[in-house]
């Protein structure tokens, strides 16, 4: 089953093509690692799929919510961006908790405000999301009291409250001190254990190795090429695609 479906993406920012017609079919439960130089448009593919960022041209389909580019903008299409937004959890490369609420708070903050569910429901969804998380022991800790990897897990934590179709992730380790990477790819693994359908930027190999059911390599605004993580790390066709895993490794 498909759960993602992007054609022809296309998103320039004035003269500048940011992405030049991008195709991408993803099903349910894979998990996608997207690799490529800085300034190759991974972050504005990962916006536009959500309309955190509106694309030129192309469609976007995520479960049965589907948004044409440049279509009218009326209140009918306004509702499936809203909607499509809800069923997509996006996790970046910094945090963004709100700094005066703690972690249980910050995971109840969106079933309340936008599912508008009770308090105390929300309370019981975001101790089983610390819990999972591995946190279960700091919800009372405000953004401030925990460690990066901490605040990162807890931002994942904050969107899995959301009930997402798919988890969407921009460089969600490269904030981090070394020693704090391993916990948050360990959570992310466990959500790609469970059948998350998945989007991951990242610049982590091993990590690509071990999740990633496909590997995109992207350039300049378009998909080089893709495989499983051996095609690609091991076999690569293209020698832009080798150029540039030589020089991360
Ligand atoms: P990556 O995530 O692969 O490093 P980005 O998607 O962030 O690449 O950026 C791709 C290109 O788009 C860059 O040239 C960047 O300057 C440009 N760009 C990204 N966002 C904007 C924006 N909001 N306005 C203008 N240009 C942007
Ligand atoms: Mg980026």
């Amino acid at each position: 089953m498909t759960m993602i479906q992007v054609e022809n993406l296309k998103k320039a920012f004035g003269d500048n093509e940011v992405l030049k017609g991008i195709d991408l079919t993803i099903d349910k439960s894979e998990v996608v690692v997207i690799m490529g130089p800085s300034g190759s448009g991974k972050s504005t593919l990962l916006r536009c799929l959500n309309f955190l960022e509106e694309p030129t041209e192309g469609v976007i389909q995520i479960g049965e919510y589907q948004v044409h580019a440049g279509g009218k903008i009326d209140r009918q299409r306004k509702k499936v961006i809203r909607e499509l937004r809800k069923k997509t959890g996006f996790v970046f490369q910094s945090f963004n908790l709100f700094p005066h609420k703690t972690a249980i708070e910050n995971i109840m903050e969106g079933p309340i405000a936008i599912h508008g569910m009770k308090p105390e429901e929300a309370k019981k969804v975001a101790e089983v999301l610390l819990a999972k998380v591995g946190l279960g022991d700091r919800s009372d800790h405000f953004p401030a009291q925990l460690s990066g990897g901490q605040q990162q897990r807890v931002a994942i934590a904050r969107s899995l409250a959301l009930n997402p179709l798919v988890m969407l992730f921009d460089e969600p380790t490269s904030a981090l001190d070394p020693e704090l990477v391993r916990e948050v790819l360990l959570v992310i693994k466990s959500l790609a254990e469970e059948g998350m359908t998945m989007v991951i930027v990242t610049h982590e190999m091993n990590f690509a190795k071990e999740v990633a059911d496909r590997v995109v390599f992207m350039d300049e605004g378009v998909i080089v090429e893709q495989g499983t993580s051996k095609e690609i790390f091991l076999h690569s066709k293209e020698e832009r695609t080798k150029q540039f895993l030589y020089q991360v490794e």
